[in-house]
């Protein structure tokens, strides 16, 4: 009698049931092959923690419901709503990207990575997420996640910094990928790899015993998961003193002027920003403030607590002069008073926002 001999599932197979099964099937960009949407979520996790995003999504979808919309909302109205989440390019590149499948693609997203690629902000793995999610296209993800499961089951030893050695590991996962029943694998296991990563293939103390490749997992077997992946270059940081000026009127209003389209806080409003304490001051004429105060002194400037804020590759020290005024400060960039109403709604960097609302 012949004796049947099972085939051993592949990697993508015990993941695609896993998922189904332990996977993260609730959150609200799932469930649905809208690339809009799908598009927005995978936008807005970047550097994102779910939690965070849940909100804005939702915020998003409720004044954007289709990517016309949002195309043709003013940007100012974006990024007031991508307020308070942090890399703000995506958020210029996103307003950018809809209008540009309004003008490019008649309103319809591209159905392929290599088109999709051709978007503003959207990435060779970003572009792989959205194509593999609805249109079941056979293409690999590779997210900081991604990178953390595959070079650990493969304990894939070569420095991710350079750039070949990235490329490899790109080859070996297209390699990896479902074969069968595309259609419904392809979408399960780009989410699977992705929870994988989010919920048991942690950075540190991964959950081993609770994963379902842990048969075959390599850097399980060596006992070091966590020495993988292996980056060597470190993102060199830098370090900037800035000054702002917190003018304030005595209507309570503040003095916002919007920051050029590049660079720090870019399109963002902010405080006026100087790269000295006098650079700063010359941009307000003593004569003025003497006529504002009524005094024949020097202004009375109030110098409040220096705060640090880091950026990815940066440490922002930042001083804050407050001063009242009566008039607008001469300052090269355009600018206007703003109400509390008002500005809560505008797009803020963070740390300003935090200072407006803390010493207002
Ligand atoms: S066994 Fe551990 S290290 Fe390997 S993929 Fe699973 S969670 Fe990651």
């Amino acid at each position: 009698m012949s004796k049947v001999v099972k085939a051993t599932p592949t990697f993508a197979e015990t993941m695609v049931s896993w998922q189904k099964t332990h996977g993260r099937n609730h959150l609200p960009w799932q469930n649905t092959q809208d690339p809009y949407r799908v598009w927005l979520s995978e936008i807005m996790l970047q550097q994102t923690q779910v939690t965070t995003v849940l909100g804005y999504y939702a915020k998003f979808l409720a004044h954007f419901p289709t990517v016309a919309e949002l195309a043709a909302a003013p940007q100012d109205q974006v990024m007031g709503l991508w307020s308070g989440l942090g890399y703000y390019s995506r958020a210029r590149n996103l307003h950018q990207c809809a209008q540009d499948v309004m003008t490019r693609f008649g309103g319809v997203f591209p159905q392929t990575a290599q088109e999709l690629m051709t978007l503003p902000g959207i990435g060779r793995s970003t572009a792989a997420a959205v194509a593999s999610f609805c249109f079941s296209e056979r293409v690999a993800i590779m997210d900081g996640n991604v990178k953390r499961v595959l070079t650990r089951f493969w304990a894939y030893e070569a420095d991710l910094s350079v750039s070949q050695n990235e490329k490899t590991l790109w080859e070996k996962a297209e390699a990896a990928l479902p074969s069968r029943q595309l259609k419904t694998a392809m979408p399960r296991y780009s989410q699977a790899l992705m929870d994988l990563g989010a919920t048991l293939c942690l950075p540190r103390k991964p959950n081993c015993p609770s994963c379902p490749v842990r048969g075959e997992c390599k850097a399980y077997a060596l006992g070091s998961p966590e020495k993988f992946p292996v980056k060597t270059r470190k993102l060199k940081r830098s370090s900037e003193v800035l000054w702002l000026l917190l003018a304030l009127n005595k209507k309570g209003e503040v003095w916002l002027e919007k920051r050029p389209a590049t660079g720090i806080w870019a399109s963002l409003y902010s405080l006026p920003v100087f790269e000295s304490e006098e650079a700063l001051k010359k941009a307000l004429s003593f004569k003025e403030l003497k006529k504002t105060r009524k005094l024949s002194e020097e202004p009375e400037w109030t110098l409040l607590p220096t705060f640090k804020h880091v950026l990815t590759h940066k440490d922002l020290h930042c001083h804050v002069m407050k001063v009242m005024l009566n008039q607008a400060p001469q300052t090269p960039a355009q600018g206007a008073w703003w109400a509390q109403n008002d500005w809560k709604v505008l797009g803020l960097p963070t740390p300003i926002r935090h200072l407006l609302s803390n010493s207002l």
